[in-house]
Formats: structure tokens, C-alpha cells, sequence
């Protein structure tokens, strides 16, 4: 219950709003380094793709949440969803749909995106303010890039966001074999974690073939250790490479989801077609880079 303090106007406390919580993808992941605690250090060019979640809550006494959607099934229907947990970090009260359509567990930070999107619309309903920084982390290493909702360079163990030069437009195309990799078997399986970092200063990026270009130099440090867990993996990263007009293809996050990059939409939206009417049983989606 609001106290008189934190009572706020109609118009910034909707009975209803609704959020996207857009797929993350690290174009590029460092890991860095690991701290005393465990904690890996990341050095990541992330953005956010016009593919995604839907979330919608409505005023009400207590907290509830409804799952549906494709992959409502594959989370948690409890206390442990991430949108529970990320609206108990708020202390406050909706009953809150998630409509999931990011495949869990798949490097594309659908939790962490969940998460951010709940605390947007908790925020927006009743004008709190919280849950402070330290606690965000606490939800996920993606939580405060995803709250962010912008194309950043993420570094420290999540928490260190800095602007990233203005992105050219581009479009991604989204594969994943449905294959659920723990992200911390992957970080288990690094060879090593004291790899170099990205360049101190990002260029310019004229166009998605320069930003395809200057990502060839840089790397993500989690597609080896989890090709060597999953190898059906390298099937997707060779499938991508075939695409006509893929300016650039690797894995995002700790996998299995594997992206191409493309200049247009138009090559993206059918390979797509292609790629999904030859693997069924693959998730494939095709999406703009949200700048
Ligand atoms: P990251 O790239 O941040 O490692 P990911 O894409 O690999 O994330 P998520 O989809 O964020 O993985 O899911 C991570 C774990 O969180 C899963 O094991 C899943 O069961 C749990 N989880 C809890 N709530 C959610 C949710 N709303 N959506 C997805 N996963 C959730």
C-alpha cells in the first residue's frame, strides 16, 4: 500500500501498462577477468533487438502473475520467475501478465529483460523509485543494461555502463537449436578468463558493414567453451555463415542463440524463412537493432 508520502497523481499511476522486454545481444563479450567473489569481469557491446516479451499489469492488492506465450512453459511458475522477483525487489503490488516468447536460458537475457521491464512498470504505476543499484545487480549481470534499454558498453561485473557511438541501422537474425546451456557451466568450461578487453575507444560506425567489420577484430570468449559443450552449436554458426548477405555471425551471451547481422531487413527476414522451413524444430527470429 502506497503511504501518503508516496501517494502520486493519476496521471503518472495508470491502472494498467504494458512493456516490452526486448532481447539482448552482445555483439561482442570480453570476460576479462574474475573477481575474489566469483564474479566474472565483462567487457560487452550489448544491444536490444525488436524481438521480445510482453509484459502487462493491472492495479491490485497483491502480486500474481500469468504466464503465456510460446516458451510460458519453460520458466518458472513461482516465487522464482525473475518478474517476481524483480517486483518484490519494488515492494509493490500488481498482478502482472508475462507473455514469453524469448526462449529461456538462451544467452538473449529474456530473464534479465523480464525483470527490467517489470520494475519500468512497477515504477510507472505507482511512482516508486526503487529497487536501488545494488540490488538490480543482484537480480542478474544483464539487469542494469537491460533497465538501461539502450545499446551500451557493459563492463565490471554488469554495473559499469557507458554510451556507445550512435549505431548504424541494422537487423539481426536470431537462431537458437533449442538447446539449453547453464551460463555457469560455460563460464566453468573458459580456458581462460584474463583475455584482453575491447579497444579503450569504440569508432565510428558508418554503416552496419563498418560496425561488421570493426566486430571481426573482437570476439565473444563464451562461444568456444560452450561449442565445447554443445557442439550442435557450430551447426547454427555454419548455417548463419551461409545466409547471403550476413555481414557478421556469432553467439550472443553464454549460447546457445547465435546471430547474423545483416545491413537490411529484407535479406534477414528470408533467411529466416529459409532457416526455419529447413529446421523446425530451431527457434529462428529476425528483428531490427533498437537504437
Ligand atoms: P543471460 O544471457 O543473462 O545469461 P539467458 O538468456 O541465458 O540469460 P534467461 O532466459 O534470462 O537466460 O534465464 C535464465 C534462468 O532464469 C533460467 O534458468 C530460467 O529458468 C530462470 N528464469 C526465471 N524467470 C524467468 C523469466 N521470466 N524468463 C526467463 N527465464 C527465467
Amino acid at each position: 500500500m502506497p503511504t501518503p508520502e508516496t501517494e502520486v497523481s493519476p496521471e503518472i499511476a495508470p491502472e494498467f501498462a504494458a512493456e516490452f522486454a526486448p532481447a539482448k545481444i552482445n555483439l561482442a563479450l570480453h570476460v576479462t577477468g574474475r573477481r575474489a567473489n566469483g564474479y566474472h569481469m565483462l567487457d560487452s557491446l550489448v544491444v536490444f533487438c525488436g524481438i521480445g516479451d510482453r509484459l502487462r499489469a493491472e492495479k491490485a492488492p497483491g502480486l500474481s502473475l500469468r504466464l503465456t506465450g510460446p516458451f510460458a512453459d519453460q520458466v518458472p511458475e513461482g516465487a522464482d520467475n525473475l518478474v517476481l522477483r524483480a517486483a518484490r525487489a519494488t515492494a509493490q503490488t500488481a498482478a502482472i501478465t508475462l507473455e514469453k516468447h524469448l526462449p529461456p536460458a538462451s544467452g538473449i537475457g529474456g530473464g534479465s529483460a523480464d525483470a527490467a521491464a517489470t520494475i519500468r512498470l512497477l515504477r510507472r504505476m505507482t511512482g516508486a523509485t526503487g529497487p536501488d543499484a545494488d540490488t538490480i545487480l543482484a537480480l542478474g549481470a544483464d539487469l542494469p543494461v537491460c533497465l538501461a534499454g539502450r545499446p551500451a558498453r557493459m563492463r565490471g561485473i554488469g554495473e559499469r555502463l557507458d554510451p556507445v557511438p550512435p549505431l548504424p541501422p541494422a537487423h539481426l537474425l536470431l537462431v537458437n537449436p533449442r538447446i539449453t546451456l547453464p551460463t555457469p557451466a560455460v563460464f566453468r568450461a573458459l580456458a581462460r578468463r584474463d583475455n584482453p578487453p575491447m579497444p579503450a575507444t569504440l569508432p565510428d560506425w558508418p554503416d552496419a558493414a563498418a560496425l561488421a567489420r570493426w566486430l571481426t577484430a573482437q570476439r565473444n570468449d563464451l562461444e568456444a567453451p560452450a561449442l565445447a559443450i554443445a557442439p550442435g552449436i557450430g551447426a547454427v554458426l555454419d548455417r548463419l555463415s551461409a545466409c547471403p548477405d550476413a555481414l557478421l555471425v556469432r553467439m550472443s551471451g553464454s549460447g546457445a542463440t547465435c546471430f547474423a547481422l545483416f545491413g537490411q531487413p529484407a535479406p534477414a527476414q528470408a533467411a529466416a524463412q529459409a532457416i526455419g522451413a529447413e529446421h523446425r524444430d530451431w527457434w529462428v527470429a529476425a528483428g531490427p537493432v533498437l537504437r
